[in-house]
């Protein structure tokens, strides 16, 4: 928009304050009905800017006009302007009901204004705050596509030294304004006050006039009235005429109001009032809203409680100002009063054939957990209305926790929304934060039933485990509140204030780990463990689901890519180390990528040419190097250019092509027998592993020496151990007087990674005992579980993980508690036949699967057993462990 960046009158007459304007017209005593240009240089000092038409209103230099804005027209100067230095022009329509005025429609006389506010609303309206600065005139329409602009020049206003005339026209002014005042209902008290201390004649006319309820073209011949003393009579004219009119108006008030009820009442000052903001030129805008609103409320289905407060709030809003920002407060709560799904569902369609086929389509394995969501469902099904426990799904990352849960929603038919729970400490994310507050929101769970547009939806919550809590407020009480069926018919968030039916919602929660959930919300929980796949489970997954999914989502198609078997086994074992899949997915996604760059450059190859040449290994049918597409008739068609090349083979060897240097070297079980050095199994939240603990002698009196970064419990265990070990030596056929001679110093691999939990307990007694007969250890096997100080051996958890790192590992035999044989239900039949388990009640039976009895010799001097053979197991990642 060009706008002169020359000094111009227009900035000039806005500094000046006209009353002490010196120039050579100031004398002039006569009206003049030709306003005068401010100065002979006029021709120069013109400048170019957009113009903003008003509709039934004129504004005033000196005057702050709040306006709403709709016209794109309108729009589109308001935005030139505040983009450029802000000013703007403003020009009154000789006819107010035109839509798209041209040039003609409007006044030539003005007010210059500069945009002190600016604020665009969502609908594309805009509310502006426009302060008056000086009369100008419009001397050429210089354009008026997209929007008005003019070429103006200031104009300078005369008349308003001091003198006694000027002095009896203020005395005179105020007054009679005063009696108006005090009269209409419409013009406030404070305007009086602002008349009363103005001194500046031709400003106090104009102040006077703005507050009359005069015809636009009565103003507007105002604004055109150069000549303050000239203007001051105009002014006293139109008010003499106002009083009459008031005063009938009042008569006729008193009249009216007699015999008028209360609705009448409320009706008549709302007609009332939109008669002043009519006047005021926002009654369309606003009014317009409100009833917007209004409608919408209506057709919202909302409970009573809401739709009363919605409209009592917009009635509000109606009062207020359109600028103030209250409005948009309010307004944003009543949309959201709008928009939330009070009484719209979707159809639930409970049927378990459907249910089921869903579930097997999107997931592979998983047979306990799909047959629990079938009986839920079953129970849905056969009584719609029942408060059946909530399922919370408990597992690694990458499980298929969060998938399952889109598949219950799809099964269904419902909508699904998932809301993040972890790190939340304070209340009012779960609950809203008051309206009080500047910037106050719903909490998380509104929010998320407005996003999911229905009150039915399969919501899933994730993370309840890392739920926090401080001083801030315990938002379990809230999640609570939320999930318990007896209490969530009347969800109360802090923001809605009214309180919201959660009752049909289907919650499922997420969790890696049930310790942390607190109890009250446990205990509202049905748990479904998600234990981890094993690799076979990881290979089919892909196969059938990740790769289709990955290739789809990057573009590629089988004629690009092809998946060998072993690759994607080297993929799973040396790319990722995990319990769930979703690694293994990231990993496809980057060879699909890669894969896709190169069929995009034409070139079809993975990481940089060195591919090896698949085509040997195509069937017929498909695409052969520089062949063509061969047809089932036999017919050669030319190959598009994409296909000209063989797919892209991935391969072990290929792997570090596709995707780098290997990540990790999976835990193998040791090369030989040693002594000193049993296999125990550690539980980590990405899975299970193997850690040796490993056992030393030297000299010493009977004191023990931990090291390997471990926690309480697991020193205890190592206490426990070596109290079992003194206490039975003669069993145990050790040297009787050992703790004469010997310190132990025990020690776990991987000193940097934090280790706790009891169930090292066995493996601590086998490397302690192995080190103190010299009985070598065997090297295929591994072993978990919890000691007591009398030799038992107590169940532990996290078992299927910790088999099925073992099996990984080329573990041959397992000796486990007795009592944990229960979660062989779990385990693959491949990883059950391949595996040879051992289910102990106590240390002996340990003992005897797990050391070498060759020996029957007595404990030899330290310096012969002193060293560990070094143990070739590598060292565990660098991730917190636990033992379960
Ligand atoms: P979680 O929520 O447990 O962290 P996700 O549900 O995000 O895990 O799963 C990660 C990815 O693995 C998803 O793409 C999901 O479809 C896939 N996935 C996980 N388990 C299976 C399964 N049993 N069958 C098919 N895909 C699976």
């Amino acid at each position: 928009m060009p706008t002169s960046k020359s000094k111009s009158p227009v900035q000039t007459a806005r500094r000046r304050n006209p009353a002490r304007a010196k120039s050579a017209a100031s004398t002039a005593t006569t009206s003049t009905k030709t306003p005068r240009r401010k100065s002979s240089r006029a021709a120069r000092e013109t400048e170019t800017i957009p113009a903003l038409p008003m509709r039934g209103m004129v504004g005033f230099p000196f005057m702050v006009l709040p306006l709403f804005v709709g016209r794109d027209k309108s729009v589109a100067a308001l935005e030139a302007a505040h983009e450029g230095d802000k000013k703007l022009v403003l020009v009154s329509q000789r006819d107010e009901t035109i839509e798209e005025p041209v040039g003609g429609d409007l006044f030539s006389f003005g007010t210059l204004g500069e945009i002190v506010q600016m604020l665009k609303m969502p609908d594309g309206n805009v509310r502006v705050v426009v302060e008056g600065r000086g009369r100008v005139r419009v001397t050429k329409w210089t354009q008026t596509d997209p929007f008005f602009s003019a070429e103006i020049e200031a104009l300078e206003e005369i008349g308003a030294e001091p003198s006694p005339a000027v002095e009896a026209l203020l005395r005179r002014l105020k007054s009679d304004f005063e009696i108006a005042v005090n009269l209409s209902k419409n013009i406030p008290s404070e305007a009086l006050q602002s008349a009363q201390s103005n001194d500046d004649l031709g400003a106090l006319a104009d102040l006077v006039v703005s507050y009359l309820e005069v015809p636009v073209e009565a103003r507007q011949a105002v604004l055109e009235i150069l000549d303050a003393q000239e203007r001051a009579h105009r002014v006293i004219e139109l008010i003499a005429g106002e009083l009459q009119v008031l005063e009938l108006d009042k008569e006729l008030d008193s009249v009216v109001r007699d015999g008028m009820n209360e609705n009448q009442r409320e009706y008549f000052l709302r007609e009332r009032m939109k008669a002043i903001q009519d006047k005021l030129g926002d009654r369309d805008n606003s009014f317009k809203e409100a009833d917007n609103l209004r409608t919408r409320v209506g057709e919202a289905e909302m409970s009573d409680e809401a739709r009363d407060k919605a409209l009592a709030e917009i009635d509000r809003m109606e009062k207020m100002p359109p600028i103030a920002p209250e409005v948009g407060v309010i307004r944003t709560y009543v949309e959201l009063l709008c928009d939330l799904p009070w009484n719209k569902r979707s159809a639930d369609v409970i049927e378990l054939s459907h249910a089921q086929n869903v579930l097997d389509e999107d997931h592979y394995a998983l047979e306990k957990i799909k047959d629990r969501i079938l009986e839920f469902l079953a129970v849905r099904q056969l009584n719609p209305n029942s408060k059946g426990p909530i399922l919370c799904f408990v597992g690694p990352p990458g499980v298929g926790k969060t998938s399952l849960g889109k598949s219950i929603a799809r099964s269904l038919g419902r909508e699904f929304i998932r809301v993040s729970v972890g790190g939340i400490h304070d209340e009012a994310e779960i609950r809203g934060h008051r309206r009080t507050y500047i910037g106050s929101m719903p909490g998380r769970i509104i929010s998320a039933i407005r996003r999911a547009k229905v009150k039915n939806p399969v919501f899933m919550l994730d993370e309840i485990d890392k739920l926090g809590r401080d001083y801030r407020g315990d938002p379990s009480s809230a999640l609570l509140e939320a999930l318990d069926p007896e209490q969530n018919t009347a969800f109360s968030d802090h923001y809605l204030e009214v309180p919201f039916d959660l009752s049909e919602v289907m919650f499922v929660a997420t969790a890696n780990l049930l310790d942390p959930i607190p109890p009250a919300l446990r205990d509202r929980l049905e748990v479904l463990r998600f234990p981890g796949y094993t690799e076979a489970e990881k290979h089919a997954i892909a196969v059938k689901y990740l790769i289709p999914k990955q290739m789809k989502e990057n573009g590629v198609s089988e004629e690009n890519l092809h998946f060998e078997s072993d690759g994607l086994d080297e993929i799973i074992r040396s790319y990722t180390r995990e319990a769930g899949v979703r690694n293994l997915e990231r990993e496809i996604g980057t060879v699909c990528r890669k894969v896709a760059r190169g069929v995009a450059a034409g070139k079809q190859e993975a990481g940089g040419g060195k591919r090896e040449a698949g085509g040997g290994k195509q069937e017929a049918g498909k695409v052969r190097r520089n062949s063509g597409v061969l047809s089932k008739n036999g017919k050669v068609s030319p190959p598009p250019a994409s296909r000209l090349l063989p797919p892209a083979s991935v391969t072990p060897s290929a792997l570090p092509d596709f995707l780098g240097a290997r990540k990790f070297t999976h835990d193998v079980a040791q090369q030989s027998d040693e002594i000193g050095v049993a296999q125990g199994l550690a539980w980590t939240e990405a899975g299970g592993e193997l850690m040796p603990i490993e056992v030393a002698l030297v000299e010493g009196k009977g004191a023990t020496k931990l090291t390997g970064n471990l926690g309480n419990v697991m020193k205890e265990s190592c206490e426990a151990a070596m109290t079992y070990a003194r206490a039975n030596a003669k069993h145990l056929n050790l040297d009787g007087d050992w703790t004469q001679k010997h310190d132990a110093h025990i020690h776990v691999p991987a000193g940097a990674t934090p280790k706790d939990g009891p169930s090292a307990g066995v493996a601590i007694v086998v490397a302690l005992v192995s080190a103190l007969t010299n009985d070598a250890v065997r090297r295929d096997v591994a072993m978990t579980g919890e000691i007591s100080l009398r030799g038992k051996v107590m169940p532990v958890g996290g078992v299927k993980e910790k088999i099925l790192a073992a099996h990984r590992a080329g573990i041959g035999q397992l000796i486990l508690p007795a009592e944990n044989e229960r979660d062989l239900d779990e385990i693959p039949a491949e990883v059950r036949d391949a595996v040879k388990f051992h289910f102990v009640e106590n240390l002996d039976a340990a003992l005897a699967v797990a050391l070498i009895r060759e020996t029957k010799t007595p404990l030899k001097s330290a310096s012969q057993n002193g060293g560990v053979k070094k143990s070739d197991a590598k060292p565990a990642a660098r991730k917190a462990k636990k033992y379960a």
